[in-house]
């Protein structure tokens, strides 16, 4: 089963209208493959998000960065799937390494959102990635297939969910990981995959990289057969998310 290439652009806390709109003239102008090759997903802050939605190009896509665990209601200053719904947004970022190790989402609140989140029918971008001091450690496998499984626990269905692999001693580090590194920890999730979900889902899953990719390391990570694609923080905020998007080819 052949897995589209997927390049998702993460915009964190980022941006004024005028930034924005500069942004979004750029990916609109650009010249990319077509959408049966690649699927392109821009995610900018809520406060963005129709603005984006409604000037952007129709062949891209657009992200939440977060959304609530559950229904919406008391829950001051949190914004619900049932909001990115009712506004059209498609897709969301879930378990961000910048929100489990700045706000401390556990991967058990992690896995909830994102069963919840596409029980309302977003599909979900689930990040996943090990600190430095647990690679160091050889406990990379270990804490990745912790956080899957927290997710895998929880839903039944893989048809939405792309996974993205994200070492955290890469992301806004300038330290990309190597192609045989994310490789070789890809290869280890398809087989992960395999064995506690099923061969299909791991057949079909995408696993994209996150961490510091640019237009420069993009194609060498790209050839890699089990890298479906990338998670673009700072890149993606410049001309250069183009090229990115081209390495689908
Ligand atoms: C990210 O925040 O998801 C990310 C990968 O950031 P950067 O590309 O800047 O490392």
């Amino acid at each position: 089963m052949g897995r589209k290439f997927f390049v998702g652009g993460n915009w964190k806390c980022n941006g004024t209208t005028e930034e924005v709109k500069k942004i979004v003239a750029t990916l609109n102008a650009g010249e990319v493959p077509s959408p049966d090759v690649v699927e392109v997903v821009v995610s900018p802050p809520y406060v963005f998000l129709p603005v984006v939605k409604s000037s952007l190009r129709p062949d891209f896509h657009v992200a939440a960065q977060n959304c609530w665990v559950k229904k919406g209601g008391a829950y001051t200053g949190e914004v619900s799937a049932e909001m990115l719904v009712n506004l059209g947004i498609p897709w969301v970022i879930l378990g961000h390494s910048e929100r489990r190790a700045l706000l401390s989402e556990s991967n058990e609140f992690v896995g909830e959102k994102v069963a919840y989140a596409l029980s309302k029918g977003l599909k979900v971008i689930a990040c996943i990635g090990e600190t430095l001091e647990q690679r160091e450690a050889g406990s990379t496998m270990d804490v990745v297939a912790a956080q899957t499984k927290a997710i895998a626990e929880r839903i039944s269905d893989w048809t939405n969910v792309v996974l993205a692999y994200e070492p955290v001693w890469a992301i806004g580090t300038g330290k990309v990981a190597t192609p045989a590194q994310a490789q070789e920890v890809h290869a280890e999730l398809r087989k992960w995959l395999h064995a506690n979900v099923s061969p299909e889902v791991a057949a079909s899953t995408r696993i994209i990289y996150g961490g510091s990719v640019s237009g420069g390391n993009c194609k060498e990570l790209a050839a890699k057969p089990d890298v479906d694609g990338f998670l673009v923080g700072g890149a993606s905020l410049k001309p250069e998310f183009i090229d990115i998007i081209k390495s689908a080819e």
